[in-house]
């Protein structure tokens, strides 16, 4: 299947870049290309700066917060009406199976955009009680021109997760999506286009990281950059973008503890393991990667958890029965294959899959869902984010010991706990360094629900009312009374 060629939106007009190149997007599952899309130059992100900067100071505005949130609200709608549509296109250039697409994340995003559409005339500013003589009175002002940079693996949430809340209060908006994934943000853009969004308010950039993205993190004119992606981009972003002081939120790696205690449902406690880390081929950045099982469960644990990885095949990603997908890319299959290689080498035991697949066509970046057992806290796949169907099991002592283990690590996005003791349950969701903890769950999200990093998983908070916070300033106005 070919779309053809696909152009920049850019102050409500499609155009090519400006020096006319174009970038290829991939099938995972077939390796066919797919589509080109422009690569945007510094003069493309430019103009979109510009277009940016007049919709904020212009139409966009001017506009009440509720005609703002009955748009975004509309935006969620039409997303919602053309979810067969946009799921395939996901589906297209992720390799993730379609049933995630359309009943997953496809929904998510809608109903993310509607909730923040309800916040957009609920955030105002208040009266302030000062020193006599004074009024003072807050304004809450949108943060101006923001910048949305996403990664690939879930495309259109992620994007959507900054985009909501951004022109809910407010801001206009530059997306840049990934370059393997950046089909559905252009569809995006061209529902915001039909439903009468004003030129420039939501302006999707397609190309590079290194000319596309280091041209946004380094234009003046940008006031926020909301990136999403890996923790050593999201570093250099960082480093960039004070040279203009820029806002920045950052949503990084992780390599998130999945804690099973002995006193746990165990086959909740297997069933949460094996989707922690396999839903979406576990390129997901709060994926359940470290799986730390107590000592005394240890064997009869992790013959479950292999017994049922061995039974997850991977296939088609268009078949609404494929329940795991293709790797998103042949890099980052040749990447994880390498993981495999190194944890067998430092002495790891591998207990299931741990090979390239082929589904039948020969074709496609496929493998096998892999778990390791006997691992250590020192071998570099319980250390590093692996960002694949890679899952690291890790024995604990006690209650101790496993609070230890959980947080010996640079990140901090995601934890499980799996116990039938609520005291305990709630003494180690307590004690674990991470932005959220599942309790006798996992990979649970609700937009109403915060989330973001505690460590190197970065700051900011996504979703939830916590986000309005990072979309938005305050200003005080003083008002002299003096008589
Ligand atoms: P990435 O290489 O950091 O890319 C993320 C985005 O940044 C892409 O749009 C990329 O463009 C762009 N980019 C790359 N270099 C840039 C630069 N110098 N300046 C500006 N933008 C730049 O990450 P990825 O490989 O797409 O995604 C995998 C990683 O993302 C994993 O480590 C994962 O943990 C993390 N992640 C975190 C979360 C979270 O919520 N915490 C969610 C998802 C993923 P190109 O595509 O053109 O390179
Ligand atoms: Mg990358």
């Amino acid at each position: 299947m070919m779309l053809g060629r696909k152009q920049l939106l850019i102050d409500g007009e499609w155009r090519d870049a400006s020096d006319g190149k174009t970038q290829p997007v991939v099938n995972p599952a077939t390796e066919e290309v797919i589509a080109e899309v422009a690569s945007a130059t510094a003069e493309d992100v430019d103009a979109a700066v510009r277009a940016a900067r007049a919709a904020l100071e212009g139409p966009w505005g001017k506009m009440s917060a509720r005609e703002r949130g009955r748009l975004v609200y509309k935006l969620g709608e039409r997303l919602m009406a053309q979810a067969d549509d946009m799921a395939r296109l996901e589906t297209l250039h992720n390799g993730k199976p379609i049933t995630e697409s359309r009943h997953v994340e496809i929904p998510m995003a809608a109903e993310c955009l509607q909730y923040f559409a309800g916040w957009a005339d609920k955030v105002h500013g208040e009266t302030v009680p000062v020193k006599g003589g004074q009024l003072v009175y807050t304004l809450r002002e949108p943060v101006g021109v923001v910048a949305a940079i996403v990664p690939w693996n879930f495309p259109l949430l992620i994007a959507v997760w900054k985009v909501a809340p951004a022109l809910a209060m407010g801001n206009t908006v530059i997306l840049k999506p990934a370059s393997q994934t950046p089909l559905t943000a252009l569809a995006l853009g061209e529902m915001a286009t039909e439903l009468g969004f004003p030129a420039g308010v939501l302006n999707v950039i397609t190309g590079s990281g290194s000319t596309t993205g280091q041209a946004i993190v380094d234009h003046p004119g940008i006031n926020k950059i909301a990136f999403t992606g890996d923790t050593s981009t999201g570093k250099g972003i960082m480093r960039s973008a004070a040279d203009t002081l820029k806002h920045i939120t950052l949503e990084l790696g992780g390599k998130s503890p999945n804690i099973v205690f002995a006193d746990a449902d165990l086959d909740a406690a297997v069933r949460g393991a094996t989707m922690g880390i396999f839903y979406g081929k576990g390129e997901v950045c709060a994926a359940g990667s470290r799986l730390l099982v107590e000592a005394s469960i240890k064997d009869e644990f992790l013959t479950k958890v292999a017994e049922r990885t061995k039974k997850m095949v991977a296939g088609d990603p268009m078949n609404p029965k494929t329940r795991f997908g293709a790797i998103s890319s042949k890099t980052q299959l040749e990447r994880v294959l390498q993981y495999v290689e190194t944890a067998k080498n430092e002495g790891a035991t591998l207990l299931a899959g741990g090979e390239r697949v082929d589904i039948g066509t020969g074709k496609g970046y496929f493998m096998q869902p892999t778990v390791f057992g006997n691992v250590t806290v020192d071998m570099t796949i319980a250390k590093e984010e692996i960002f694949g169907p890679v899952l690291a099991a890790i024995e604990f002592a006690d209650v101790d010991d496993a609070i230890e283990k959980a947080n010996a690590s640079i990140y901090g996005l995601a934890s499980g706990v799996w116990t039938s003791d609520i005291k305990k349950a709630h003494y180690v969701a307590s004690k674990l360094k991470a932005g959220t903890v599942w309790i006798n769950t996992y990979n649970v999200y609700d937009t109403a629900a915060a989330f973001g990093g505690y460590k190197q998983s970065g700051f900011g908070r996504e979703m939830s009312m916590h986000a309005l916070e990072y979309y938005t300033q305050v200003k005080t106005v003083w008002v002299d009374l003096a008589q």
